[in-house]
């Protein structure tokens, strides 16, 4: 059940089915010469929307804009700060809460640290404030790395590579303009630096030319699995 889509009858319908809203976090990022800005929020849309085909889940709208740090140098990115981030995050879980709602999947296509630090301090604030709340945060990465572990060939590929390309030329393959050359940041170890594109200046960290959109079906697959176990584990509610 896709929020954005639902009348509010629908919606009132649906809350005899589940407890359960799926709210997928992205980014407008630079993703390398060859993705769009929104990579991140089109993998966590859809991985969303295929698990509620599968089985009755809400859909919140995406979220567009996550917490950018070593790419808001780069053209395109348009970042917001962890404060709104957090804000964000805690006003519509309170306002999905107060609609009815009790497992709540915090799913983040942007897996940067501090922003999915932050999503993760403002489910403890939920928690605390929602005894009979459950919360996941999770990055659809960490979900996509492990599942795909078998057949992903670059060992440290982490944005707009292996996986993001395999992952968006199958998903939306009218979006990818070709491939990019391999890449890896070389951030100065500790020291903060103001001008990231210096040291990151295509925006790619990974190998694209080992990406397919044979790859990208498959790792979609086992995010969506994950993604499956997850909630089941979740509504059970042993965890927690
Ligand atoms: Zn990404």
């Amino acid at each position: 059940m896709i929020i954005q889509d639902l009348t509010m009858t629908e919606f009132e319908a649906g809350l005899k089915k589940t407890r359960t809203v799926l709210i997928p976090f992205g980014s407008t990022e630079e993703h390398g010469p060859h993705l769009p800005l929104a990579t991140d929020t089109l993998q966590a849309h859809r991985v969303c929307r295929l698990l509620a085909d599968r089985r009755p889940v809400f859909v919140a709208p995406p979220i567009h804009y996550g917490v950018c740090r070593s790419t808001g140098g780069h053209p395109g990115t348009i970042g917001i700060t962890t404060a709104t981030l957090r804000a964000l995050a805690i006003d519509i879980v309170v306002s999905l809460y107060r609609q009815g709602l009790r497992n709540f999947v915090l799913l983040t296509g942007h897996a940067g640290v501090t922003h999915t630090s932050t999503l993760i301090d403002a489910g403890d604030e939920l928690l605390e404030r929602f005894v009979d709340a459950r919360i996941a945060v999770l990055t659809e990465f960490m979900l996509a790395s492990k599942a795909g572990r078998e057949f992903i060939e670059t060992e440290d590929d982490a944005h707009a590579g292996e996986i993001e390309t395999s992952r968006i030329m199958h998903s939306h393959p009218d979006l990818v303009r070709g491939s990019a050359p391999a890449e890896y940041p070389n951030f100065p170890v500790g020291i903060l630096v103001r001008d990231k594109r210096r040291y990151w200046p295509n925006g790619v960290w990974g190998d694209p030319a080992k990406a397919s959109a044979a790859k990208g079906e498959k790792i979609e697959a086992a995010v969506v699995a994950a993604l499956a176990r997850l909630v089941d584990e979740l509504e059970r509610g042993e965890a927690g």
